[in-house]
């Protein structure tokens, strides 16, 4: 395959050097075995065009534009034409081609396609058609192409026989399905790692294989094996799920990252340049008239910020001592260096465009396989951690010092172990305070006070996602993990006015109780010790004091300020009552 991929660009290589160097044959204006473009500027038509022939240009360097009607002609001249049977062209949309042969006597057979008629012709992005039929032997072939979507529609154009290509592409097909078999492993382990450990970057890693297979599967074209695409909805497919992936890989890289890394801007950004990576795609599926030539110059640049983003990520967590980016700087370098290339190649920096599948195709699967063996390290280290924590919430359970009057956990030992329960996934905590407890002392003794103590311990209902703990007189607090933790806490402060009501009878006003709450997604930027959380609770049961009692303040914190000063934390607050 490599050796007929070198054939072929040798070939096209002597083409360009042969036609450099002939002079303009004298009878026609085009020199013998020249392939020359002209715009149309309106309906003149081939042979208008073909008697002036300062309207033509035959390098195909200067060919990077996309005219309303774009006519090109080959010079056949001396060819051998024997099993020539197809045309190629780089895919693109296009109103309508029309292909015609003639031969000396100026007999003439003549094709006419739309976009949809196309076939994906190989692993160079191009399309074919097949030539129509001429029973004389042609002398030249000219076409004409109606509104072609991409600039460089025509640059690559040439004549080949059907079963050259045969030979190259059955290898290819073989190379790519071989890829895309890699893929499907990391697919199925993200998704089985997900069901152990529900953590955010196994889903949006699956999504990133799964754009990534559909991306390299269109762009072969070895998705015409599965189902019938026309060339224009292989390239939507193309292009689409690419830009998907890229959109994913930034999400999938921003959770991989270990907490404290990154700061909240940088997800902002990579949020606001995901939502101009979509406005990319769909300017290039959607736009037309006027807009129609600068399709693949918007959507290609829209790329160039995301690289440079992804590259600052990686870079900042690196000196940051991030271990996941260690496998990332490694999974990227060989997308971006194909991307940079092909983007500014694309752009037309070079003259002729090249689209390297072949590359970009082996540098997604390396990116995978790569990403993926980061993943599967973030996950065990994770995994280790929160096998330890789960080890130390039993050892902590089977404690004698547990506090005697309500058998809670006390203050002393959640506080030494917070560290290593907060990475086993405890990222909320919630402070519970009595109302007017003293109240009850005095009116009922201390011992019913004792007694509405160990009721509301009762309430809190530990279990493996809730640790309680007494943390002093009538204060409790609540370190919860899993889903709906906020639910959760809230229910379990109500349920204490229930269960003290039902279980001591004769109190003179039901007891309720206030809580201050804060969860801190261990993905956030932020990084919390216990003393920390512990003081922003206080201050929100504080609050749910001074504001009546009996109800919940709760905060989410996205990130702490510079100098890690509650005040200037950015949270999102709600409170409940009753
Ligand atoms: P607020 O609604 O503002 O929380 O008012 P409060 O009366 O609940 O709070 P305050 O801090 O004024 O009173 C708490 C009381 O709890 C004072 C203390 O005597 C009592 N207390 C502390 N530990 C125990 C205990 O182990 N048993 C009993 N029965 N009472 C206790
Ligand atoms: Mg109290
Ligand atoms: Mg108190």
């Amino acid at each position: 395959m490599v050796v007929g991929l070198l054939k072929r660009a040798a070939l096209v290589f002597a083409a360009l050097f042969f036609l450099a160097g002939v002079p303009a044959a004298a009878s026609s204006g085009f020199a013998p075995g020249s392939t020359c473009l002209a715009a149309d500027p309106g309906n003149v038509g081939y042979p208008a065009l073909a008697r002036e022939p300062e309207r033509w240009s035959c390098d195909r360097r200067e060919w990077s534009w996309a005219p309303e009607r774009a006519v090109l002609r080959f010079d056949l001249a001396g060819k051998d034409m024997s099993g020539i049977d197809t045309l190629i062209m780089r895919i693109s949309g296009f109103e309508r081609l029309t292909v015609v042969l003639e031969d000396a006597q100026g007999r003439k057979a003549r094709a006419t396609y739309r976009s949809e008629d196309l076939q994906l012709a190989t692993y160079d992005w191009l399309m074919s058609a097949r030539l129509p039929r001429l029973a004389g032997r042609p002398e030249v072939l000219w076409l004409s192409v109606e509104k072609p979507r991409d600039t460089d529609m025509l640059t690559d154009a040439g004549l080949v026989s059907g079963g050259h290509f045969a030979d190259g592409f059955v290898g290819y097909e073989l190379l790519v399905a071989a890829l895309c078999g890699v893929l499907v492993i990391p697919f199925v382990y993200n998704i089985a790692f997900y069901r152990v450990l529900r953590e955010r970057f196994l889903l949006w890693h699956a999504v990133v294989v799964a754009c990534l297979f559909t991306h390299i599967m269109a762009s072969s074209g070895l998705i015409n094996r599965l189902v019938d695409l026309t060339v224009f909805q292989a390239s939507a497919l193309s292009v689409t799920s690419w830009t998907f992936g890229i959109v994913a890989a930034g999400n999938s890289m921003l959770n991989l990252v270990e907490q404290g890394k990154l700061d909240s801007w940088h997800r902002r950004v990579t949020h606001v340049l995901s939502a101009i990576t979509l406005v990319g795609l769909a300017f290039f599926l959607f736009a037309d008239g006027a807009m129609r030539s600068w399709t693949t110059p918007v959507f290609v640049a829209t790329f160039y910020p995301v690289l440079a983003l992804f590259t600052l990520i990686i870079a900042t967590a690196l000196i940051r001592g991030s271990r996941a980016m260690r496998f990332q700087i490694v999974a990227w370098s060989p997308i971006m260096i194909v991307g940079i290339f092909r983007a500014t190649v694309n752009l037309g920096a070079f003259g002729s465009p090249l689209d390297m599948m072949v590359a970009q195709h082996l540098a997604i699967a390396f990116e995978v396989v790569v990403t993926s063996l980061g993943v599967a390290d973030r996950f065990m280290i994770i995994k280790r951690q929160s096998d330890r924590a789960l080890a130390e919430t039993r050892s902590l359970e089977q404690e004698v010092e547990r506090d005697e009057l309500t058998g809670l956990l006390n203050r002393r030992h959640v506080g030494q172990r917070f560290d290593s329960l907060f990475a086993a996934g405890f990222d909320t905590m919630a402070v519970i305070d009595l109302d007017h407890f003293k109240r009850i002392n005095d009116n009922h003794g201390h011992a019913v006070g004792d007694e509405v103590l160990r009721c509301a311990a009762a309430a809190l209902l530990p279990d493996d996602n809730t640790l309680a703990v007494r943390m002093g007189g009538e204060e409790f607090m609540l370190l919860l993990r899993g889903r709906n933790a906020v639910a959760r806490a809230e229910h379990r402060r109500r349920a204490i006015t229930a269960r003290v009501a039902a279980q001591v009878p004769g109190l003179d006003f039901p007891v309720t109780a206030s809580m201050g709450l804060v969860s801190q997604p261990r993905n956030s930027s932020a990084s919390s010790d216990f003393v920390t959380l512990y003081t922003h609770c206080d201050r929100l049961l504080y609050e749910a004091k001074r504001t009546g009692r009996n109800r919940t303040m709760s905060e989410r914190i996205m990130r702490f300020g510079s100098s890690g000063n509650p005040a200037v934390a950015t949270t999102s607050r709600s409170s409940a009552t009753g």
